[in-house]
């Protein structure tokens, strides 16, 4: 990477940012594909987001990500919003554009690429989806978006789960979301789900916590879809599998909200061969 007077800069803005995967996806595409460009992590204080987001306009930043705690915050500082990012309540790209930035949700997005590379199908499917914090929000809306016939929001908190499942239904105009609370997973129908696990649970370094621990519930399962992707393999999909269902972790996400991003700030399209050598880039930098 030569670095002149023309390189152009996109950044991460989140707290903390030292083990991100960011710049691999982003560097990596920009040597592949030839672009001028550079990708950098910046570490935003609390309370500075505003001033953050100015300052990269500022110094003529092309594009930014954001990470957390951020994703809902940062909206007050954007010019515009795309109308998902808006209804989900979530920006996770900043895209520049005259007299500031447009704010995009590419989590959502990067999703559905993730699982439809794996063959994973939401239409006509009954999911469970764990958790209803902002991440569990947007994969809410993407499935009753994309055709799922019914989705079991099931959240610690069922306040949250009950607030979430009205907005994303009177947004769809449907009935499609169903709140409940994690102890009621004995109350699911008698049939096989995609479940995507969507809360914090399970992350590195507390990586024996699942929000299920019942043996039981996993027999219902035939493929589970996590978010969290460090651990490699978290304790949810580890009884996935014992239960017979195929399991998967969020890395793909990772990618595919990053090259949706890239797309957006270049204004290309990342073959998946090119997806697929900096999915590689990824695995090798995991730690
Ligand atoms: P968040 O807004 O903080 O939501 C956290 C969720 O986890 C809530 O539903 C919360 O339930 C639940 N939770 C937390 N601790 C719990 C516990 N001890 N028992 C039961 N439930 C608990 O977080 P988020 O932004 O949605 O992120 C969730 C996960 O998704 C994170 O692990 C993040 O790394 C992952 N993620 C991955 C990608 C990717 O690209 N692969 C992208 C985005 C997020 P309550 O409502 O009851 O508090």
């Amino acid at each position: 990477m030569t670095i002149d007077g023309k390189t152009r800069t996109c950044g991460l803005i989140g707290n903390p940012v030292e083990h991100t995967l960011s710049p691999v996806i982003h560097n990596t595409l920009a040597d592949r594909l030839g672009h001028n460009m550079v990708y950098v992590p910046f570490l935003v204080e609390e309370d500075r987001v505003e001033e953050a987001v100015k300052g990269a306009f500022a110094l003529n930043l092309l594009g930014m990500n954001v990470t957390v705690p951020y994703k809902s915050e940062v909206i007050g500082s954007l010019k515009e919003i795309d109308s998902l990012a808006e209804k989900i309540g979530a920006v996770n790209t900043l895209v520049r554009t005259e007299g500031g930035y447009k704010g995009y949700n590419t989590d959502m997005e990067g999703l559905y690429r993730a699982m439809d590379s794996e063959g994973i199908r939401i239409r006509g499917e009954e999911i469970i989806l764990l958790g209803a914090g902002g991440a569990a929000r947007a994969v809410a809306y993407l499935c009753a978006s994309k055709g799922a016939a019914k989705v079991y929001m099931l959240n610690r908190t069922k306040e949250k789960a009950q607030t979430v499942s009205r907005e994303v239904n009177q947004a769809m105009g449907s009935e499609v979301i169903v709140p409940m609370m994690l102890e009621e997973y004995g109350s699911l129908p008698d049939r096989q789900f995609l479940a995507i696990q969507g809360t914090s649970v399970g992350l590195s370094p507390h990586v024996e916590d699942v929000v299920i621990a019942d043996r039981e519930f996993y027999q219902k399962i035939h493929t589970g879809f996590d978010l969290i992707y460090s651990p490699w393999e978290t304790k949810f999909m580890h009884l996935v599998k014992e239960g017979g269902g195929k399991a998967y972790n969020g890395l793909k996400m990772l990618l595919y909200q990053g090259i949706i991003a890239y797309e957006l700030w270049n204004d290309v399209s990342v073959s998946e061969e090119d997806a697929m050598i900096v999915y590689d880039r990824m695995k090798e930098n995991f730690i």
